[in-house]
């Protein structure tokens, strides 16, 4: 079979540390062209702009590495061209874009896969299938991690439709939605935005799983050890996912050990979902987000400057 041409837009930070070793290590996709209005990828056709690379490019489908914001107009326009989408996370900015994605995605014929790399961490399978038969008392996680040195210069991030702290959080969110045996459910939250800028800093937010309290705490100002952990107390004891879902420690038994193959992991399901014909969209970690905007109690905090 002929390997997917795909067109890559968005040459930034995860663009170049990760979907481009995943996709040159998928024999089923050829990286054919970009679409960035400055990167650029050695030896491969650059288009500054999505249209002008889908007009010339003979494309099968694209992938999606720009932030949140702007990503609907990007991908309904590969969309309306007949292109297979894959979008990294958060799919986009509001939930009736998501929706309207999936629509044109139907109308069209085309495979439309909204990404969660954090679920292709080692451990969250078997962190699901444990807790399968547990009863779930609490659940903790926490989030906390250096904007500064994660994404030195992203001034999008605070932005509107930047998620703030939800960028990295949304991950987290990812992550419980799939390994706890119920549906989240938002009951409140607080956010700290800095003065000037749209999104948060530094948010809390409290959920429950059935009966159960899920406690979130999301910090984009740790400086020292970084911390992507969730701690789930059960009838049975307390499992622990550490370095964002990578390091799985069941009770009494030793961490195991990860190998990190998530971006591999979402191009191998692109495939098949392309070779379907099939629609992979689970709108979860970003409708917890959305409740949190709505509910959230904000303080405006101090300036920041990266
Ligand atoms: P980034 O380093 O800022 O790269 C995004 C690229 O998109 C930019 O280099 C820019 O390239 C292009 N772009 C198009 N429109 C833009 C706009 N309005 N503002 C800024 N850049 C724009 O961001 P990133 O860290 O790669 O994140 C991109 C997406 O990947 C986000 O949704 C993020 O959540 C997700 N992600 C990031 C990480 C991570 O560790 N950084 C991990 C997993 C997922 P041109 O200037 O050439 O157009």
């Amino acid at each position: 079979m002929q390997p997917v041409r795909l067109g890559l837009v968005g040459i930034g930070k995860i663009a170049v540390d990760q979907h481009l070793p995943a996709i040159a290590a998928n024999a089923g996709f050829r990286l054919a062209a970009t679409a960035s209005r400055h990167g650029q990828v050695e030896g491969v056709d650059a288009y500054a702009h999505i249209a002008d690379m889908i007009a010339v490019a003979r494309l099968d489908a694209i992938s999606l590495c720009t932030p949140p914001a702007g990503r609907h107009a990007l991908a309904l326009t590969a969309i309306e061209a007949g292109l297979h989408v894959m979008l990294e996370k958060p799919p986009a900015v509001t939930l009736s874009q998501v929706e309207a994605l999936v629509g044109a995605a139907r109308t069209a014929g085309v495979t439309l896969f909204a990404t969660w790399h954090s679920r292709e961490a080692a451990g969250v399978a078997p962190a699901r299938a444990w807790l399968l038969d547990k009863r779930v008392e609490a659940v903790r996680i926490h989030w906390r991690e250096d904007i500064r040195r994660w994404h030195p210069g992203q001034e999008w991030i605070l932005g509107p439709g930047g998620f703030g702290v939800f960028d990295p959080g949304i991950n987290a969110l990812s992550i419980a939605s799939e390994i706890l045996p119920h549906q989240l459910v938002v009951e409140s939250a607080t956010m700290d935005v800095p003065q000037g800028r749209a999104s948060p800093i530094a948010a809390t937010l409290t959920m429950r799983c059935g009966l159960a309290e899920v406690r979130g705490e999301f910090d984009f100002l740790q400086t020292g050890p970084q911390d992507w952990s969730i701690e789930v107390d059960t009838d049975a004891g307390t499992l622990r996912l550490g370095m964002g879902g990578a390091l799985l420690q069941l009770p009494g038994e030793a961490e195991r050990p990860a190998d990190d193959q998530e971006y591999p992991r979402l191009y191998e399901r692109f495939a098949n979902l392309i070779a379907r014909r099939e629609i992979d969209v689970d709108m979860r970690p970003l409708q917890l987000v959305a409740d949190a905007f709505l509910i959230a109690e904000r303080r405006v905090t101090d300036p920041f400057i990266f």
